[in-house]
């Protein structure tokens, strides 16, 4: 399925993503969702169905990101598309793959008084993160975190994770694609280089070890198993 994330100069993100989404339309899909950061909270548009010609009346922001959905847990509603919240809206994540162990996690939380909205196994990685971050602002707290519950979850996965706290996209994969971008103002992150092109000229293929965060300063990595940071190496977009 499809993944697009910006962060960056404040603009009409959600139409970007929304763009972006549609690059990614040969992956095959049956629903969308865009989310953008608006003082602290996450606003959502997404639907079951096919972009089309859809549009998204969200508001300028400076980090967005927008998910094509394959449904494998959780029918085909707009309640289960991507992103999906925490039960406070700081957080938001999509999520391509599928959490082999999603029912206990989920059982688990329900059980420490989470509220789940949709019938997804990726429900359940916002409120893992909004558990393990509780209210720091931390943004290395919160990098802490995505490795942390990343490391929870069986399969092959990719998810991405929204703070507008700390205004950051970080993101974590086994063996499911993502490839981040940069320029000198913006940076952005994908599960397919096709959707950078236009946007970047260098980018880094995450590797199934790393996590990675995006801030307005940049790209920074981190190994995964330790946590400290990586360098990080950018090699020219080409299209394979
Ligand atoms: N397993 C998740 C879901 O059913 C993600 C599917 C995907 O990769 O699009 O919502």
């Amino acid at each position: 399925c499809g993944i697009f994330g910006y962060i960056g100069p404040q603009c009409d993100t959600g139409l970007m993503v929304l763009d972006a989404l549609r690059r990614l339309e040969y992956r095959g899909y049956d629903s969308w969702g865009v989310g953008v950061a608006v003082n602290g909270h996450v606003q959502v548009t997404k639907r079951a169905g096919r972009i089309g010609d859809a549009s998204v009346a969200l508001p300028e922001a400076s980090i967005g990101f927008g998910h094509t959905r394959w449904a494998t847990h959780g029918g085909v509603s707009d309640e289960n598309a991507h992103p999906h919240l925490d039960c406070t809206g700081r957080f938001a994540v999509i999520h391509n793959g599928i959490i082999e162990n999603f029912r206990a996690l989920r059982a688990r939380l329900e059980g420490a008084g989470h509220v789940f909205r949709s019938e997804t196994d990726t429900e359940v990685v916002s409120h893992l993160i909004e558990e393990t971050v509780r209210d720091s602002t931390d943004p290395e707290t919160v990098v802490s975190a995505v490795r942390t519950v990343f490391g929870m979850l069986r399969g092959l996965n990719a998810i991405i994770v929204l703070d507008t706290a700390t205004q950051q996209l970080v993101a974590a994969k086994n063996v499911s694609p993502l490839v981040v971008g940069r320029n000198e103002n913006a940076s952005y992150i994908a599960s397919d280089a096709v959707a950078l092109v236009g946007h970047v000229d260098e980018v880094h293929y995450v590797e199934d070890d790393e996590v990675v965060a995006l801030s307005a300063s940049g790209v920074r990595v981190y190994d995964g198993q330790t946590g400290e940071p990586r360098p990080v190496v950018f090699i020219p977009l080409t299209l394979q």
